[in-house]
């Protein structure tokens, strides 16, 4: 559990001052009697706040506010241009790397692949080139680069910066915030998980916009889940909480990769097609599909090959049964299902809504939203930056979270 501050004058000094940082970063353009009413702020105080942000270029005065006769007011907007971030994505075998303003807008992209064979070393080397040569490329000032957003397959602590194991990468307990922070003394890096960081793009530019407590499912490669309560990503003991692929779905079922039997993510992800297919030989033979993934089962789907339909059937079937478990437990407004699956949900969409709606709060008549996400895959790199962008700003309450110190 992360420590509270301990109060004295300049902390609530510190306080007030990202509280009216932030409802002007969230709610812009805003008036200074808005920002009065919600932090309850004496004008004198506020105006001292505003004139301090202003002097820092973190913010700046725009247009005016309707009036109703009188002075009117002017608006107070957030300086994205105040500096950059970068945000990066560590895949199987590349580094996605973006350059962003400070609202996780895109300003350029890069690519750079890397082998199974390249060490955690290799791969940081690589990510300290890639950011010189966006800044170069670009023409930025490196000076200017305020935060670092890393996602990461697997375990991650995001309090002491470190990938706990990532079995995709083959990585066990890689400190990667102080590395990469070894090239950046002095900027702030932070990681997290795949799921987690693109949740905090849904957060703020998705459907988690108008949603308190909702859950985002990933369907893909594997199975992922990040909860939402109260706005908030629940992280768990250890950063681990969301491992909802690892639940048991068929006891005794197919052997995972994590050592148990019968995990969802062996029924309602890509990994579901070749299990199937190795427990029904004579079928499969038949049906001529040789490859699994699932871009290729679904084109096969596509074109009408049966095999290929049913296991989208019965994939959906029991990602549907896993949607009603999650339903049934958190109670959430809406689930969000994201991730490569999205693209070929017209194949396994109506399971996936006949079992998932089959809940214990339709019988009482209470509806839960199942939305695919409306993001593309820039959500990545916007969730990636947010990361670091929220942390940068959030309200000096808790010690803060080694920046990769
Ligand atoms: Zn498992």
């Amino acid at each position: 559990m992360r420590a509270l501050r301990t109060g004295s004058k300049e902390l609530i000094k510190e306080i007030n001052r990202f509280k009216v940082l932030n409802i002007i970063r969230h709610q812009q353009p805003v008036s200074r009697s808005e920002i009065a009413k919600q932090c309850d702020l004496g004008v004198s105080t506020l105006s001292y706040i505003i004139e301090e942000l202003k002097t820092q270029r973190l913010i700046y005065e725009v247009g005016e506010a309707t009036s109703t006769g009188g002075r009117k007011a002017k608006l107070l907007r957030f300086n994205k241009d105040h500096g950059y971030i970068i945000s990066v994505k560590i895949e199987e075998e590349q580094i996605l790397t973006a350059l962003t303003n400070m609202e996780g807008e895109i300003l350029c992209k890069r690519y750079a692949l890397f082998s199974k064979k390249d060490s955690p070393e290799n791969v940081t080397d690589m990510i300290e080139s890639e950011i010189h040569q966006i800044f170069t490329q670009e023409k930025k000032d490196l000076s200017f680069l305020l935060g670092i957003g890393i996602l990461s397959s697997g375990l991650v602590n995001r309090h002491d910066g470190t990938i706990i194991r990532s079995s995709m990468l083959g990585w066990e307990n890689v400190p990667i915030t102080r590395m990469v922070k070894e090239s950046f003394p002095e900027v702030q890096v932070f990681v997290d998980n795949n799921i987690n960081g693109y949740t905090l793009a849904e957060l703020e530019k998705g459907e988690g916009k108008s949603s308190q407590n909702f859950l985002v499912v990933s369907i893909g490669a594997g199975v992922g889940l990040s909860v939402v309560i109260d706005r908030k990503i629940y992280y768990g003991s250890v950063g681990g909480a969301g491992e909802f692929g690892h639940t048991t779905l068929v006891p005794n079922g197919y052997p995972c990769h994590c050592g148990q039997n019968g995990c969802l993510e062996m029924y309602a992800s890509e990994f579901y097609f070749k299990n199937k297919a190795e427990d029904q030989v004579s079928s499969y033979s038949s049906s001529k599909l040789t490859d699994f993934h699932f871009s290729e089962v679904a084109r096969a789907a596509e074109e009408g090959n049966e095999f290929a339909m049913n296991l989208m059937k019965e994939m959906g079937s029991y990602l549907g049964y896993g949607l009603r478990n999650l339903i049934n437990t958190f109670n959430p407004d809406k689930i969000i299902i994201v991730g490569e699956g999205v693209k070929y949900s017209h194949l396994f969409n109506h399971e996936v809504n006949l079992i998932a709606n089959d809940n214990f709060f339709e019988k009482v008549d209470i509806k839960t939203e199942l939305v695919f996400s409306g993001l593309n895959d820039d959500a990545w790199f916007t969730g990636g930056a947010l990361l670091a962008i929220n942390q940068i700003f959030q309200e000096p309450i808790y010690e803060p979270i080694k920046a990769g110190l």
